[in-house]
């Protein structure tokens, strides 16, 4: 199910994906025994301590369920090749996926003016950085599917 480490091979995050028939999804686990669903994959279920998890397409819609702004580069294992004075910053934010699941994900802009608790938002894939061999670097993000309107 999940071989897309060929499939997109400058993408460090390609075992946290899948083709579905939706498109990109994210790559998560399903407990067999309860039905508990988890992303990143896991093996174990915290919520009735089964051990049979099935991969699942967690989807690539969902709603933004908290949010904010990484205002200064992170700390290493960042990788993104940018120096403390060339860094831009990103938003970053909580998703709720329509089964529940919550997953953390950097975010399509940093502007609070287009971030709103609850708005629906869709998975991406966006360039953050490049590698020292001039690689880029990619990793999924959530996008704003509808824009706000009016002054807040
Ligand atoms: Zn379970």
């Amino acid at each position: 199910m999940n071989n897309n480490t060929s499939l997109l091979p400058h993408l460090p995050v390609a075992h946290l994906l899948t083709q579905g028939t939706s498109g990109l999804g994210l790559l998560g686990s399903k407990c067999s025994q309860c039905g508990e669903m988890y992303f990143p994959a896991t093996d174990s279920c915290t919520a009735c301590c089964g051990s049979d998890l099935a991969p699942c397409d967690i989807g690539n819609q969902g709603r933004l369920w908290s949010w904010t702004v990484q205002a200064f580069m992170p700390k290493s294992p960042y990788n993104s090749g940018e120096t403390e004075e060339a860094f831009q910053p990103y938003g970053v934010g909580y998703v709720q996926m329509p089964s529940g699941v919550k997953v953390e994900s950097r975010l399509t802009t940093a502007d609070p003016a287009e971030l709103a608790i609850g708005m629906p938002m869709a998975l991406c894939l966006v360039r953050y950085g490049q590698r020292v061999d001039g690689q880029p670097l990619q990793t999924f993000a959530f996008a704003p599917t509808i824009e706000i309107e009016g002054d807040l």
